[in-house]
Protein backbone atom coordinates (compact mmCIF):
# COMPACT_ATOMS: atom_id res chain seq x y z
CA UNK A 1 0.00 0.00 0.00
CA UNK A 2 1.19 3.59 -0.93
CA UNK A 3 1.77 5.91 1.81
CA UNK A 4 1.01 9.39 1.70
CA UNK A 5 3.91 12.02 1.47
CA UNK A 6 3.42 13.53 4.60
CA UNK A 7 4.19 17.51 5.42
CA UNK A 8 6.20 17.17 8.00
CA UNK A 9 7.10 20.83 8.44
CA UNK A 10 9.03 21.91 12.01
CA UNK A 11 12.99 20.65 11.31
CA UNK A 12 13.20 18.57 14.52
CA UNK A 13 9.77 16.63 14.04
CA UNK A 14 10.80 16.31 10.19
CA UNK A 15 14.73 14.99 10.88
CA UNK A 16 13.13 12.02 13.54
CA UNK A 17 10.25 11.37 10.38
CA UNK A 18 13.24 11.15 8.11
CA UNK A 19 15.00 8.77 10.41
CA UNK A 20 11.81 6.67 11.51
CA UNK A 21 10.98 6.26 7.71
CA UNK A 22 14.16 4.32 6.87
CA UNK A 23 14.60 2.65 10.14
CA UNK A 24 11.07 1.14 9.93
CA UNK A 25 10.61 0.77 5.73
CA UNK A 26 8.85 -2.48 6.23
CA UNK A 27 6.16 -1.33 8.97
CA UNK A 28 3.71 0.72 6.58
CA UNK A 29 1.09 0.53 9.28
CA UNK A 30 3.42 1.48 11.91
CA UNK A 31 4.49 4.51 9.24
CA UNK A 32 1.37 6.01 8.36
CA UNK A 33 0.51 6.41 11.90
CA UNK A 34 3.33 7.67 13.39
CA UNK A 35 3.41 10.12 10.21
CA UNK A 36 0.21 11.34 11.06
CA UNK A 37 1.30 12.06 14.17
CA UNK A 38 4.71 13.65 13.34
CA UNK A 39 2.30 15.89 10.87
CA UNK A 40 0.47 17.42 13.27
CA UNK A 41 2.61 17.59 15.92
CA UNK A 42 4.43 20.83 14.35
CA UNK A 43 3.05 23.69 15.34
CA UNK A 44 3.24 22.27 19.28
CA UNK A 45 6.87 21.45 19.32
CA UNK A 46 7.72 24.68 17.44
CA UNK A 47 7.15 26.11 20.96
CA UNK A 48 8.70 23.50 22.76
CA UNK A 49 12.58 23.15 22.32
CA UNK A 50 13.00 21.38 25.03
CA UNK A 51 11.87 18.36 23.26
CA UNK A 52 14.43 17.97 21.35
CA UNK A 53 17.18 18.61 24.14
CA UNK A 54 15.89 15.17 25.79
CA UNK A 55 15.29 13.33 22.38
CA UNK A 56 11.20 13.06 23.43
CA UNK A 57 10.65 12.37 19.73
CA UNK A 58 12.92 9.38 19.09
CA UNK A 59 12.16 7.84 21.78
CA UNK A 60 8.51 8.44 21.36
CA UNK A 61 8.62 6.57 18.46
CA UNK A 62 10.75 3.52 19.27
CA UNK A 63 9.00 0.99 21.70
CA UNK A 64 10.45 0.67 25.79
CA UNK A 65 10.25 -2.94 24.46
CA UNK A 66 9.56 -5.87 22.38
CA UNK A 67 8.46 -9.47 23.45
CA UNK A 68 8.19 -11.92 20.77
CA UNK A 69 7.27 -15.80 21.55
CA UNK A 70 6.54 -19.19 20.11
CA UNK A 71 2.95 -19.83 21.66
CA UNK A 72 3.72 -23.96 20.60
CA UNK A 73 -0.09 -25.56 20.93
CA UNK A 74 -1.81 -28.83 20.33
CA UNK A 75 -5.19 -29.36 18.44
CA UNK A 76 -7.83 -31.51 18.57
CA UNK A 77 -6.53 -34.40 16.66
CA UNK A 78 -4.01 -34.21 18.29
CA UNK A 79 -1.39 -32.67 15.35
CA UNK A 80 1.39 -29.72 17.59
CA UNK A 81 0.83 -26.61 15.97
CA UNK A 82 3.21 -23.06 16.12
CA UNK A 83 2.12 -19.40 16.49
CA UNK A 84 4.52 -16.37 17.11
CA UNK A 85 3.09 -14.27 19.93
CA UNK A 86 3.96 -10.52 20.46
CA UNK A 87 3.58 -7.69 23.08
CA UNK A 88 4.60 -4.25 22.29
CA UNK A 89 5.40 -2.33 25.55
CA UNK A 90 5.07 1.42 23.82
CA UNK A 91 5.10 3.57 26.53
CA UNK A 92 4.85 3.40 30.76
CA UNK A 93 5.66 7.26 30.80
CA UNK A 94 1.91 8.02 32.31
CA UNK A 95 1.07 4.15 33.75
CA UNK A 96 1.46 0.70 33.48
CA UNK A 97 1.57 -0.16 29.75
CA UNK A 98 -2.21 -0.80 28.53
CA UNK A 99 -3.94 -2.27 25.77
CA UNK A 100 -5.27 -5.26 24.03
CA UNK A 101 -4.35 -8.55 22.48
CA UNK A 102 -5.21 -9.56 18.96
CA UNK A 103 -5.50 -13.12 17.73
CA UNK A 104 -5.97 -12.85 14.29
CA UNK A 105 -3.60 -13.94 11.12
CA UNK A 106 -2.70 -10.94 9.84
CA UNK A 107 -1.20 -10.11 13.26
CA UNK A 108 2.50 -8.93 12.89
CA UNK A 109 5.34 -6.77 14.18
CA UNK A 110 4.23 -4.11 11.76
CA UNK A 111 0.18 -4.24 12.73
CA UNK A 112 1.16 -4.10 16.85
CA UNK A 113 3.28 -1.32 16.59
CA UNK A 114 0.85 1.06 14.97
CA UNK A 115 -1.74 0.05 17.29
CA UNK A 116 0.69 0.14 20.07
CA UNK A 117 2.02 3.56 19.10
CA UNK A 118 -2.07 4.55 18.68
CA UNK A 119 -2.85 3.54 21.97
CA UNK A 120 -0.17 5.79 23.67
CA UNK A 121 -2.06 8.90 22.66
CA UNK A 122 -5.34 7.07 23.05
CA UNK A 123 -4.51 6.00 26.80
CA UNK A 124 -3.88 9.75 27.43
CA UNK A 125 -6.82 11.08 25.71
CA UNK A 126 -8.10 9.58 28.85
CA UNK A 127 -6.50 11.37 31.07
CA UNK A 128 -6.36 8.12 33.27
CA UNK A 129 -2.95 6.45 34.74
CA UNK A 130 -2.46 4.11 31.79
CA UNK A 131 0.63 3.87 29.56
CA UNK A 132 0.27 2.01 26.31
CA UNK A 133 1.14 -0.87 24.94
CA UNK A 134 -0.48 -3.91 22.33
CA UNK A 135 0.27 -7.67 21.77
CA UNK A 136 -1.16 -10.78 20.22
CA UNK A 137 -1.10 -13.73 18.03
CA UNK A 138 -1.54 -14.53 14.42
CA UNK A 139 -3.60 -17.35 15.65
CA UNK A 140 -7.08 -17.46 13.92
CA UNK A 141 -9.84 -18.33 16.84
CA UNK A 142 -12.59 -18.74 14.24
CA UNK A 143 -13.49 -22.06 13.32
CA UNK A 144 -11.71 -23.43 16.69
CA UNK A 145 -13.27 -25.69 19.28
CA UNK A 146 -13.07 -23.68 22.99
CA UNK A 147 -11.00 -26.76 24.05
CA UNK A 148 -8.39 -25.19 21.38
CA UNK A 149 -8.68 -21.81 22.12
CA UNK A 150 -8.02 -22.68 25.61
CA UNK A 151 -4.79 -24.46 24.75
CA UNK A 152 -3.94 -21.57 22.95
CA UNK A 153 -4.68 -19.11 25.32
CA UNK A 154 -2.82 -21.30 28.38
CA UNK A 155 0.47 -21.50 25.93
CA UNK A 156 0.47 -17.85 25.37
CA UNK A 157 0.08 -16.88 28.54
CA UNK A 158 2.75 -19.23 30.07
CA UNK A 159 5.51 -17.16 28.44
CA UNK A 160 3.55 -14.00 28.34
CA UNK A 161 3.12 -14.46 32.47
CA UNK A 162 6.38 -13.22 33.54
CA UNK A 163 6.22 -9.86 31.02
CA UNK A 164 3.16 -8.76 32.75
CA UNK A 165 1.13 -7.36 35.87
CA UNK A 166 -1.71 -5.27 37.22
CA UNK A 167 1.24 -2.28 38.16
CA UNK A 168 3.60 -3.46 35.33
CA UNK A 169 1.46 -3.97 31.79
CA UNK A 170 -2.22 -5.08 31.70
CA UNK A 171 -3.32 -6.42 28.61
CA UNK A 172 -7.36 -7.05 27.66
CA UNK A 173 -9.05 -7.70 24.00
CA UNK A 174 -9.27 -6.67 20.99
CA UNK A 175 -10.59 -8.11 17.71
CA UNK A 176 -10.15 -12.45 18.05
CA UNK A 177 -10.25 -11.57 21.99
CA UNK A 178 -13.57 -11.46 23.77
CA UNK A 179 -14.87 -12.72 27.09
CA UNK A 180 -13.94 -16.35 26.19
CA UNK A 181 -9.90 -15.43 26.20
CA UNK A 182 -9.06 -13.42 28.46
CA UNK A 183 -11.13 -15.71 31.13
CA UNK A 184 -8.77 -18.26 29.83
CA UNK A 185 -5.35 -16.06 30.04
CA UNK A 186 -6.58 -14.73 33.09
CA UNK A 187 -7.31 -18.13 34.83
CA UNK A 188 -3.66 -19.42 33.40
CA UNK A 189 -1.80 -16.46 34.69
CA UNK A 190 -3.01 -17.30 38.23
CA UNK A 191 -2.69 -20.85 38.36
CA UNK A 192 1.06 -20.15 37.25
CA UNK A 193 1.27 -16.85 39.52
CA UNK A 194 -0.88 -18.17 42.72
CA UNK A 195 -2.25 -14.42 42.80
CA UNK A 196 -5.43 -12.96 41.82
CA UNK A 197 -4.85 -9.81 40.66
CA UNK A 198 -6.14 -6.93 38.35
CA UNK A 199 -4.17 -8.17 35.45
CA UNK A 200 -6.22 -8.58 32.95
CA UNK A 201 -9.11 -5.81 32.00
CA UNK A 202 -12.42 -7.18 29.89
CA UNK A 203 -12.92 -10.03 32.77
CA UNK A 204 -16.21 -11.68 33.36
CA UNK A 205 -18.45 -10.10 35.67
CA UNK A 206 -17.92 -12.82 38.88
CA UNK A 207 -14.33 -12.38 38.66
CA UNK A 208 -14.01 -8.80 38.75
CA UNK A 209 -15.00 -7.60 35.14
CA UNK A 210 -16.54 -3.98 35.00
CA UNK A 211 -19.95 -3.34 33.97
CA UNK A 212 -20.36 -1.64 30.63
CA UNK A 213 -17.06 -3.46 29.32
CA UNK A 214 -18.71 -4.85 26.31
CA UNK A 215 -20.70 -1.65 25.73
CA UNK A 216 -18.05 0.66 26.48
CA UNK A 217 -16.53 1.47 22.94
CA UNK A 218 -19.71 1.28 20.65
CA UNK A 219 -21.19 3.69 23.49
CA UNK A 220 -18.49 6.10 23.99
CA UNK A 221 -17.78 6.25 20.19
CA UNK A 222 -21.63 7.58 19.80
CA UNK A 223 -21.01 9.83 23.07
CA UNK A 224 -18.17 11.26 21.20
CA UNK A 225 -19.92 11.41 18.24
CA UNK A 226 -22.84 12.80 20.00
CA UNK A 227 -20.46 16.04 21.29
CA UNK A 228 -19.33 16.83 18.18
CA UNK A 229 -22.79 16.98 16.79
CA UNK A 230 -23.74 19.30 19.19
CA UNK A 231 -20.65 21.53 18.79
CA UNK A 232 -21.71 21.93 14.92
CA UNK A 233 -25.04 22.76 16.52
CA UNK A 234 -27.21 19.93 15.68
CA UNK A 235 -27.52 16.19 16.95
CA UNK A 236 -28.90 12.82 16.38
CA UNK A 237 -32.17 12.98 15.85
CA UNK A 238 -33.81 11.82 12.44
CA UNK A 239 -30.23 11.10 10.92
CA UNK A 240 -29.12 8.21 9.46
CA UNK A 241 -26.14 6.02 10.16
CA UNK A 242 -24.38 3.67 8.18
CA UNK A 243 -21.52 1.37 10.14
CA UNK A 244 -19.12 -1.43 9.13
CA UNK A 245 -18.14 -4.21 11.06
CA UNK A 246 -20.54 -6.71 13.33
CA UNK A 247 -18.63 -6.72 16.62
CA UNK A 248 -19.27 -5.21 19.94
CA UNK A 249 -18.20 -1.68 18.71
CA UNK A 250 -20.45 -1.89 15.62
CA UNK A 251 -23.46 -3.72 17.82
CA UNK A 252 -23.68 -1.33 21.08
CA UNK A 253 -22.86 1.93 18.59
CA UNK A 254 -25.73 0.91 16.58
CA UNK A 255 -28.25 0.66 20.26
CA UNK A 256 -26.82 4.09 20.97
CA UNK A 257 -27.92 5.85 17.54
CA UNK A 258 -30.75 4.49 18.01
CA UNK A 259 -30.92 5.51 21.27
CA UNK A 260 -30.37 8.77 20.38
CA UNK A 261 -33.33 8.92 17.85
CA UNK A 262 -30.60 8.49 14.73
CA UNK A 263 -31.22 5.30 11.87
CA UNK A 264 -28.94 2.52 11.40
CA UNK A 265 -29.13 1.23 7.67
CA UNK A 266 -25.92 -1.26 7.31
CA UNK A 267 -23.66 -3.62 9.68
CA UNK A 268 -21.12 -5.40 7.93
CA UNK A 269 -18.53 -8.29 7.89
CA UNK A 270 -16.10 -10.05 5.76
CA UNK A 271 -18.42 -11.43 3.42
CA UNK A 272 -20.18 -7.89 2.68
CA UNK A 273 -22.85 -5.55 3.89
CA UNK A 274 -26.56 -5.86 4.86
CA UNK A 275 -28.64 -2.35 3.80
CA UNK A 276 -31.74 -2.40 5.49
CA UNK A 277 -33.74 1.13 4.35
CA UNK A 278 -35.97 0.99 7.55
CA UNK A 279 -33.44 0.99 9.82
CA UNK A 280 -31.56 -1.76 11.93
CA UNK A 281 -33.62 -1.26 15.66
CA UNK A 282 -33.55 -2.73 18.71
CA UNK A 283 -35.57 -6.00 17.97
CA UNK A 284 -33.35 -6.65 14.65
CA UNK A 285 -30.43 -5.68 16.78
CA UNK A 286 -31.09 -8.48 19.31
CA UNK A 287 -31.29 -11.12 16.33
CA UNK A 288 -27.93 -10.19 15.11
CA UNK A 289 -26.72 -10.45 18.70
CA UNK A 290 -28.18 -13.67 18.58
CA UNK A 291 -26.74 -15.27 15.33
CA UNK A 292 -23.39 -13.45 15.67
CA UNK A 293 -22.98 -15.50 19.06
CA UNK A 294 -23.75 -18.48 17.11
CA UNK A 295 -20.84 -17.16 15.00
CA UNK A 296 -22.70 -17.10 11.95
CA UNK A 297 -21.93 -14.76 9.03
CA UNK A 298 -23.69 -11.62 8.32
CA UNK A 299 -26.53 -12.23 5.44
CA UNK A 300 -28.39 -14.56 8.37
CA UNK A 301 -30.29 -11.02 8.71
CA UNK A 302 -32.14 -11.81 5.60
CA UNK A 303 -33.42 -14.89 6.80
CA UNK A 304 -35.46 -12.68 8.83
CA UNK A 305 -35.83 -9.41 8.04
CA UNK A 306 -35.96 -10.40 3.65
CA UNK A 307 -36.66 -6.72 2.30
CA UNK A 308 -33.21 -5.65 3.47
CA UNK A 309 -30.88 -6.51 0.86
CA UNK A 310 -27.17 -8.33 1.07
CA UNK A 311 -24.02 -7.08 -1.01
CA UNK A 312 -21.91 -9.49 -1.12
CA UNK A 313 -18.08 -8.70 -0.74
CA UNK A 314 -18.56 -4.69 -1.02
CA UNK A 315 -18.54 -2.29 1.67
CA UNK A 316 -21.33 0.08 3.01
CA UNK A 317 -19.56 3.35 2.10
CA UNK A 318 -21.55 4.19 -1.18
CA UNK A 319 -25.05 4.44 1.22
CA UNK A 320 -26.57 7.88 1.00
CA UNK A 321 -26.12 8.83 4.61
CA UNK A 322 -25.06 11.34 7.29
CA UNK A 323 -22.70 10.07 9.34
CA UNK A 324 -20.44 6.98 8.95
CA UNK A 325 -18.71 4.62 11.73
CA UNK A 326 -16.08 2.16 10.58
CA UNK A 327 -16.01 -0.12 13.44
CA UNK A 328 -14.44 -3.39 11.82
CA UNK A 329 -10.75 -3.14 11.15
CA UNK A 330 -7.55 -1.20 9.88
CA UNK A 331 -7.80 -0.08 6.26
CA UNK A 332 -11.03 0.14 5.68
CA UNK A 333 -11.72 3.65 3.83
CA UNK A 334 -9.64 4.08 0.99
CA UNK A 335 -9.16 7.12 -1.32
CA UNK A 336 -12.01 5.88 -3.60
CA UNK A 337 -14.34 5.37 -0.38
CA UNK A 338 -13.59 8.90 1.07
CA UNK A 339 -14.75 10.38 -2.21
CA UNK A 340 -18.47 8.27 -2.39
CA UNK A 341 -19.16 9.35 1.13
CA UNK A 342 -18.66 12.58 0.62
CA UNK A 343 -20.56 11.96 -3.08
CA UNK A 344 -22.95 10.41 -0.55
CA UNK A 345 -23.54 13.56 1.57
CA UNK A 346 -21.49 12.35 4.66
CA UNK A 347 -21.08 15.42 6.97
CA UNK A 348 -19.39 12.98 9.95
CA UNK A 349 -17.41 10.19 9.93
CA UNK A 350 -15.88 8.89 13.67
CA UNK A 351 -13.99 5.92 13.78
CA UNK A 352 -14.75 2.87 15.73
CA UNK A 353 -11.84 0.61 14.56
CA UNK A 354 -8.64 1.71 14.87
CA UNK A 355 -7.46 3.46 11.89
CA UNK A 356 -9.70 2.03 9.60
CA UNK A 357 -9.23 5.69 7.70
CA UNK A 358 -6.18 5.60 4.94
CA UNK A 359 -4.37 9.18 5.34
CA UNK A 360 -4.59 10.21 2.23
CA UNK A 361 -8.11 9.78 2.73
CA UNK A 362 -8.77 11.28 6.15
CA UNK A 363 -7.35 14.42 4.34
CA UNK A 364 -9.78 14.25 1.32
CA UNK A 365 -12.59 14.36 3.89
CA UNK A 366 -11.33 17.31 6.39
CA UNK A 367 -10.95 18.81 2.78
CA UNK A 368 -14.46 18.44 1.88
CA UNK A 369 -15.81 20.01 5.11
CA UNK A 370 -16.91 16.10 6.91
CA UNK A 371 -16.21 16.35 10.43
CA UNK A 372 -13.68 13.43 11.15
CA UNK A 373 -12.88 11.82 14.66
CA UNK A 374 -9.60 9.80 14.51
CA UNK A 375 -9.98 6.11 16.70
CA UNK A 376 -7.68 7.69 19.46
CA UNK A 377 -9.93 9.49 20.49
CA UNK A 378 -13.90 8.51 19.23
CA UNK A 379 -13.09 4.68 20.46
CA UNK A 380 -11.56 5.33 23.60
CA UNK A 381 -14.43 4.41 25.95
CA UNK A 382 -13.19 1.07 25.69
CA UNK A 383 -9.82 1.31 27.24
CA UNK A 384 -10.69 4.03 29.59
CA UNK A 385 -13.45 1.57 30.95
CA UNK A 386 -10.76 -0.88 31.33
CA UNK A 387 -8.94 1.69 33.42
CA UNK A 388 -12.14 2.46 35.41
CA UNK A 389 -11.95 -1.70 35.81
CA UNK A 390 -8.38 -1.48 37.05
CA UNK A 391 -9.99 1.12 39.43
CA UNK A 392 -12.21 -1.25 40.71
CA UNK A 393 -9.63 -4.07 41.01
CA UNK A 394 -7.93 -2.11 42.69
CA UNK A 395 -10.34 -0.90 45.27
CA UNK A 396 -11.90 -4.76 45.63
CA UNK A 397 -15.22 -2.82 44.81
CA UNK A 398 -17.50 -3.25 41.44
CA UNK A 399 -19.40 -0.03 40.80
CA UNK A 400 -22.66 0.11 38.91
CA UNK A 401 -23.89 0.29 35.77
CA UNK A 402 -25.25 3.84 35.86
CA UNK A 403 -21.42 4.94 37.82
CA UNK A 404 -19.63 3.79 35.20
CA UNK A 405 -21.58 4.66 32.27
CA UNK A 406 -21.59 8.24 34.30
CA UNK A 407 -18.05 8.33 34.52
CA UNK A 408 -17.60 7.09 30.65
CA UNK A 409 -19.64 9.45 29.37
CA UNK A 410 -17.91 12.15 31.46
CA UNK A 411 -14.63 11.16 30.01
CA UNK A 412 -15.39 11.06 26.39
CA UNK A 413 -16.70 14.25 26.71
CA UNK A 414 -13.54 15.45 28.03
CA UNK A 415 -11.72 13.97 25.23
CA UNK A 416 -14.06 15.87 22.77
CA UNK A 417 -13.60 19.16 24.61
CA UNK A 418 -9.83 18.99 24.97
CA UNK A 419 -9.54 17.63 21.39
CA UNK A 420 -11.95 20.72 19.95
CA UNK A 421 -10.17 23.67 22.14
CA UNK A 422 -6.41 21.87 21.54
CA UNK A 423 -7.41 21.93 17.42
CA UNK A 424 -8.67 25.37 17.90
CA UNK A 425 -5.71 26.57 19.32
CA UNK A 426 -3.04 25.01 17.54
CA UNK A 427 -5.13 23.77 14.11
CA UNK A 428 -7.61 26.88 13.42
CA UNK A 429 -9.52 25.80 10.21
CA UNK A 430 -13.48 25.69 9.16
CA UNK A 431 -14.06 22.54 10.00
CA UNK A 432 -13.03 21.42 13.10
CA UNK A 433 -9.53 19.62 12.65
CA UNK A 434 -10.15 16.71 15.70
CA UNK A 435 -6.43 14.94 14.15
CA UNK A 436 -4.35 17.59 14.86
CA UNK A 437 -6.42 18.49 18.53
CA UNK A 438 -6.26 14.54 19.63
CA UNK A 439 -2.73 14.02 18.62
CA UNK A 440 -1.38 16.90 20.46
CA UNK A 441 -3.25 17.14 23.43
CA UNK A 442 -2.67 13.32 23.83
CA UNK A 443 1.20 13.75 23.27
CA UNK A 444 1.79 16.87 25.38
CA UNK A 445 0.86 14.93 28.84
CA UNK A 446 2.88 11.91 27.68
CA UNK A 447 6.00 14.23 25.93
CA UNK A 448 5.69 16.26 29.55
CA UNK A 449 6.28 13.08 31.68
CA UNK A 450 8.73 12.04 29.33
CA UNK A 451 10.65 15.07 29.90
CA UNK A 452 10.68 15.24 33.76
CA UNK A 453 11.22 11.66 34.39
CA UNK A 454 15.06 12.16 32.51
CA UNK A 455 16.85 10.14 29.85
CA UNK A 456 14.55 6.60 30.60
N1 LIG B 1 -8.43 -3.00 22.27
C1 LIG B 1 -9.08 -1.83 22.78
C2 LIG B 1 -8.47 -0.60 22.14
O1 LIG B 1 -8.07 -0.63 20.99
C3 LIG B 1 -9.13 -1.81 24.30
C4 LIG B 1 -7.82 -1.96 24.99
C5 LIG B 1 -7.94 -2.12 26.50
O2 LIG B 1 -9.04 -2.15 27.03
O3 LIG B 1 -6.87 -2.22 27.14
O4 LIG B 1 -8.39 0.46 22.72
Amino acid sequence: MALKEFNVKNAYCKSVWEDVKVRYADQEHFLQAAGLVLETLSPVVDTMPELEKTAVLERFLEPERIIMFRVPWTDDQGKPRVNRGFRVQFNSALGPYKGGLRFSPEVNLDVLKFLGFEQVLKNSLTTLPMGGGKGGADFDPHGKSDAEVMRFCQSFITELYRHIGADTDVPAGDKGVGGREVAYMFGQYKRITNQFTGVLTGKGLDFGGSLIRTEATGYGLIYFAQCMLKAAGTDFKGKTAIISGDGNVAEYACEKINEFGGKVLTLSDSTGYILDEDGIDAEKLAFVKQFRSERKKIDTYLTKYPKAKFFKGEKPWGVKADCAFPCATQDEIFMEDAKKLVANGVKLVAEGANMPTRADAIEFLQKNDVLFAPGKAANAGGVAVSGLEMSQNSERLSWTREEVDEKLKRIMTNIHDNAYATAKKYAPSKTVDYVSGANIYGFLKVARAMAAQGLV
